[in-house]
Order: structure tokens, then C-alpha cells, then sequence
């Protein structure tokens, strides 16, 4: 797969606050990435830096595999790194046209981004008149102009209100199933888990895991099951080897795994030791518990 953007050891400074320590990952094609991490954690410097607007202190990044400069490079690069601005008093049709001027694009692609995002409609209506939704989604339309190979957006929800954040959302998923790379950074973990395929977790600068949102926890998942005879239940699930610990909670019993067991094993097992569950679910604990037993970690 086609690498868009390596970044190896990357450390930053502040004075003395370091910001970023020895932050390495990769950005391949047609993937969902995002960097999450509490407020502080150096997101946005990491952004800054690798779109040439933040010096680094050491490290290395480089674009497309090293094949062209930074600034040949980052015209391929859609990013939204601050609130949108715009000319209040020109339209959203105007403003999109003044930015195909400037970047010599076709002033066709203004229709076709203005749809994209859902303002066909109000194209002819003052950005100051705009929600902030809105500008936010106008600032998305001409971060995709020049059809970028990717899109990197800091903190896309930031200030939302809820119908708001669903509508970039949306928008954000549309644009990476039709193949545009996605770069975003957040600290809400919901966003990433709904909008991501691949999560880097940044706390204090350091990376604490970079791999696919559903691989984040090592652990295999639990099951909740319940039976008439509790205390026999919980007998008889401990002599099975997956088994790591059972816990009692609410009259339900929490079996805990150190291997991969499905639910329709766990039940034939149970089914010829003469037990018959009433209740029988396989979960996996949320991204929200996995982040914290992350972050605890440490
Ligand atoms: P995030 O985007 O994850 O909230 P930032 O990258 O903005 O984090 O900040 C990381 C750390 O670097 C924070 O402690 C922040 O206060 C500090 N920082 C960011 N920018 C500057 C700056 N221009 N000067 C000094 N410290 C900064
Ligand atoms: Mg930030």
C-alpha cells in the first residue's frame, strides 16, 4: 500500500515543555487515521509540523515517499488547521471562486464540492450570514478544490452543535469512501471511533499505540451470561481453558477471556455439562475503556 506520509522520531520543543517525543507513524492510502489524545497531548503540533507551518526540534517526515519537496508536496494536501476564514461579505459560490483563481483550478470544481458538503443551496448566500456548520463545511469544500490525495482537519467538530457534528461527520466518511486519504485529530474518542479505521493515541507527546480502532485492546472480549444455578454456572465456566476470571455482577456472571472464544462454543460447552443459559452475549470493552486502561498504563 502507498505510503502518503512517514514520520520518524519527531521530537518538538517548546522552551522547555517538549511537546512531541520520538513520534513515529505512517500514513498509507485510502485509510481513516486519527491522532487522539487529551487536550495538550500535541496533536496540532504534530499537524503544524508535518504541514511545514511548525518547525521541528529533530526527526524526520516525508510526503509520498520522499519523491518531492515539502511544498510540491503539500499541494496535494487538503488541510483545515484553523477556523475558517473567508470574506464575509462574498458569497460561498464567490469565496470557493476566489480560492480556484488563486490555486489555478477549474472553477467547475465549485459546484461539485459545494454539493459534496451540502451547500448547493445556500451558495449564494453571505459567508456571514453562515453557522458555524456551515463555514466549517465551506472550509471542507475548499480544502478539496484540487482533489488532494489527503484531507487533515484539526479538531473538524470543535464548537458543533450535535446536528452540526453529525453533518461533517458524514461528509468526512463520505469523502474517504470515494478514496481521499483522512488525517484527523481529536480528543473525543466517539469521533475516532466513528468516523476512524486507524487510531494513533497521543498522551503528553508520546505515542501509546498506532494500529486499527478495533485492534486497539490485546483482550480477547468477555462474555455476559446468566443461568438458574449461578454457583454451578461459575464452576463449570472456570474448568473451561479460555477462561481467565469470572466476576458476579447484577445477577449476571462476566466471564473474562485469554483466548478467542465464540459464543456458540462457550454454549455447546455448557449445553453437554447439562447447563441452560438464559442470557448469553459476547462484548468487548469500548474504545472509551480501552483508551483509559491505555493511558493508565502509564
Ligand atoms: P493538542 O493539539 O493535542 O491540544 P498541542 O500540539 O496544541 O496539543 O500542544 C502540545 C503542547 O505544546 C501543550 O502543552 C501546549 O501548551 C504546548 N504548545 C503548543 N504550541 C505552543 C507554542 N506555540 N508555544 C509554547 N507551547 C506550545
Ligand atoms: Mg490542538
Amino acid at each position: 500500500m502507498e505510503t502518503i506520509l512517514s514520520v520518524k522520531n519527531l521530537n518538538k520543543r517548546y522552551g522547555a515543555l517538549q511537546a512531541l517525543k520520538n513520534v513515529s507513524f505512517e500514513i498509507k492510502k485510502g485509510n481513516v487515521y486519527g491522532i487522539l489524545g487529551p487536550n495538550g497531548s500535541g496533536k496540532s503540533t504534530t499537524l503544524g509540523i508535518a504541514l511545514n507551518v511548525v518547525n521541528k526540534t529533530s526527526g524526520e517526515y516525508s510526503w509520498f515517499g520522499g519523491t518531492m519537496e515539502t511544498h510540491q508536496a503539500l499541494k496535494k494536501v487538503g488541510a483545515i488547521i484553523e477556523r475558517p476564514n473567508f470574506y464575509p461579505y462574498m458569497t460561498a459560490k464567490e469565496n470557493l471562486e476566489l480560492v480556484c483563481k488563486i490555486k489555478g483550478i477549474n472553477y467547475a470544481k465549485v459546484n461539485e464540492k459545494l454539493e459534496l458538503v451540502g451547500l448547493t443551496d445556500r451558495q449564494n448566500s453571505k459567508f456571514s450570514t453562515f453557522s458555524l456548520g456551515m463555514k466549517q463545511r465551506l472550509a471542507i469544500a475548499s480544502a478539496l478544490l484540487n482533489d488532494p490525495e489527503i484531507l487533515i482537519l484539526d479538531e473538524p467538530t470543535n464548537g458543533l452543535d450535535p446536528q452540526g457534528i453529525h453533518q461533517i461527520r458524514d461528509i468526512i466518511k463520505q469523502i474517504a469512501s470515494k478514496g481521499t486519504t483522512i488525517l484527523l485529530a481529536s480528543h473525543l474518542l466517539d469521533e475516532v471511533e466513528k468516523v476512524c479505521t486507524h487510531v494513533l493515541v497521543l498522551q503528553k507527546g508520546v505515542v501509546l499505540y498506532t494500529g486499527l480502532v478495533d485492534g486497539m485492546s490485546a483482550n480477547e472480549g468477555f462474555f455476559e451470561v446468566e443461568a438458574d444455578d449461578i454457583p454451578n454456572l461459575m464452576m463449570v465456566i472456570n474448568t473451561h481453558p479460555a477462561t481467565k476470571n469470572i466476576v458476579q455482577e447484577q445477577g449476571k456472571v462476566l466471564v473474562y477471556l485469554k483466548e478467542n472464544l465464540e459464543a456458540k462454543e462457550l454454549n455447546r460447552f455448557l449445553f453437554e455439562k447439562n447447563i441452560v443459559l438464559n442470557h448469553l452475549v459476547k462484548r468487548k470493552n469500548s474504545l472509551e475503556e480501552q483508551f483509559l486502561e491505555l493511558t493508565q498504563k502509564k
